[in-house]
């Protein structure tokens, strides 16, 4: 049978260390699609315009709005952020499963339209080591640092509405908590209807 793609949202609070984990996530894995999102925020030191993110204009952001290009949009810590639909539906329907790293607000659009939509909230250890990551980040000033935190323990709130939680302890153990949850998704009874029915 076809392997079908799933969506999977992972979101966590700024500075969690999601990109690492996803970038770990992602390696030697040809069957997952990283959701390259657009955002109006300017791009960090090593940050790759396509590849990190599509870093636009406003202008352009609120034009892609209209166009209805976009799955959800949200605005976070001043910048706006959005998933580009087009690309998530082209590699879903190419059997990948696709990664959608993106904020609470998002998230709840994101199931209010597609349901089945997987979500996966990623933690800190501790505050302490949140305020930690962000400072050693040194990309945020002190001010912005602090809305990320204030921002971070609103979103922690919202973790129980999602599917499953992981802690990123180490990089190590947030990669093989994920592999797994992604592996067990596809051994859903409704995903293995067809097999179930032909043995
Ligand atoms: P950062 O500026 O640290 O890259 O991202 C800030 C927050 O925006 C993170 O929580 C990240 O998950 C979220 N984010 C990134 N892309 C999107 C998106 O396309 N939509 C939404 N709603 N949030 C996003």
């Amino acid at each position: 049978m076809e392997r079908k793609g799933k969506a999977f949202i992972i979101s966590g609070p700024s500075g969690v260390g999601k990109s690492t984990v996803l970038k770990a996530l992602f390696e030697g894995r040809d069957d997952l699609y990283f959701s390259v999102s657009a955002t109006t925020r300017d791009p960090r030191p090593g940050e790759v315009n396509g590849q990190h993110y599509h870093f636009i204009s406003p202008e352009q952001f609120m034009q892609w709005i209209n166009e209805d290009a976009f799955l959800e949009y949200a605005q976070y810590v001043g910048n706006f952020y959005g998933t580009p639909m087009r690309y998530v539906d082209e590699a879903m329907e190419a059997g990948k499963d696709v990664i959608l790293d993106i904020e609470v607000q998002g998230a709840m659009q994101v199931i209010a339209k597609r349901p089945d939509t997987i979500r996966i909230f990623i933690a800190p250890p501790d505050w302490d080591e949140l305020e930690r990551r962000l400072t050693m980040r040194g990309t945020d000033t002190p001010e912005k640092i602090q809305q990320r935190l204030l921002r971070a323990k609103v979103e922690m709130k919202t973790a129980m509405d999602y599917d499953y939680f992981v802690i990123n302890s180490t990089v190590e153990n947030a990669v093989a908590e994920l592999r797994a949850i992604i592996l067990a998704e596809h051994c859903r009874i409704d995903e293995r209807m067809d097999e179930l029915m032909n043995i």
